[in-house]
């Protein structure tokens, strides 16, 4: 598979030239098979630019949504395939104790807060809500599952028919709770099983340790955390990913240097720069 990551930063658009390297829109990967399957992974900033890559050949689209917050769906309106009436799109994600999916996005596309509403679409759309145990969507094997962040929200398993793996948790907290993180098993953390002997893991790394010590219970991970959950779950390659909007190119380099030099990482880390690829 072959995977792009169209947005890296969490929280808030930050564009402008102390973020140009790492990239400034918020999360959004795009995911493609051998046999033609497009998977999209969030609905960020960033998946205006995915979108017009996507040309007119591709008639099916499946967008896994992670959760409702608003880095995560705020790009979803200018998702140019969703104004293609030969398009069929699933969007996946996971409903409220209160509202379904459908009444959820409908908050954010319907006016005043966008001026089309749903069901105004021309596209053929479909929603799916998760988590919803394993389904096969094209050639991949997607497995949903809830983890620590605030309200409803999954992360994502994905394996293609080689049995190669991409994992998908940019909001996550795993430490949440856990005296002496990561105390407990695998199988007894957020997002453990969803992760385990990923081949790629691309995960939430928004706070250094002293940040994080001011944010417990916010959803998100600090660059520490972030590699011992990489560890535990004993991935191959990691990508840090949800950037805090307040961290310049020059920060992360720093940050990143060394959170690494202290966990010592037994794999391979390649902190989420907008426009990488990966083949897989
Ligand atoms: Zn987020
Ligand atoms: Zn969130």
């Amino acid at each position: 598979m072959q995977v792009t990551l169209w947005g890296t930063r969490g929280s808030l658009a930050a564009p402008g030239p102390e973020t140009a390297r790492y990239g400034g829109n918020t999360s959004c990967v795009g995911v493609r098979g051998r046999e033609g399957t497009v998977l999209v992974l969030d609905a960020g900033t960033g998946i205006r630019r995915l979108g017009a890559t996507l040309g007119a050949s591709v008639r099916r689209v499946d967008v896994l949504l992670t959760h409702l917050h608003m880095d995560h769906i705020q790009g979803l309106g200018f998702f140019a395939p969703l104004y293609r009436p030969d398009v069929e799109i699933s969007i996946w994600g996971p409903a409220s104790s209160r509202l379904s999916l459908r009444e959820r996005l409908m908050r954010y596309l319907s006016p005043p807060l966008f001026p089309v509403s749903l069901r105004e679409l021309p596209c053929n759309i479909t929603l799916h809500e998760v988590p919803c145990g394993d389904v096969d969507i094209g050639e991949f094997r997607v497995s949903s599952a809830l983890v620590c962040h605030p309200g409803p929200t999954v992360g994502y398993r994905i394996a293609d028919a080689c049995g190669t793996v991409l994992t998908y948790l940019p909001d996550h907290e795993p430490a949440l709770g856990a005296s002496a993180f990561p105390s407990l098993p695998r199988a007894w953390t957020s997002g453990g099983s969803l992760a385990a002997e990923s081949d790629l893991l691309i995960h939430d790394s928004q706070y250094d340790a002293h940040q994080y010590l001011r944010h417990v219970g916010w959803g998100h991970s600090s660059l520490r955390h972030m590699l011992d959950f990489g560890t535990l779950s004993e991935v191959k390659h990691l990508i840090p990913f949800h950037h805090d909007p307040g961290h310049t190119d020059d920060d992360l380099d720093r940050l990143m240097g060394e959170a690494i030099a202290d966990a010592k990482p037994g794999y391979r880390v390649t902190p989420g720069q907008e426009g990488a690829t990966f083949e897989l």
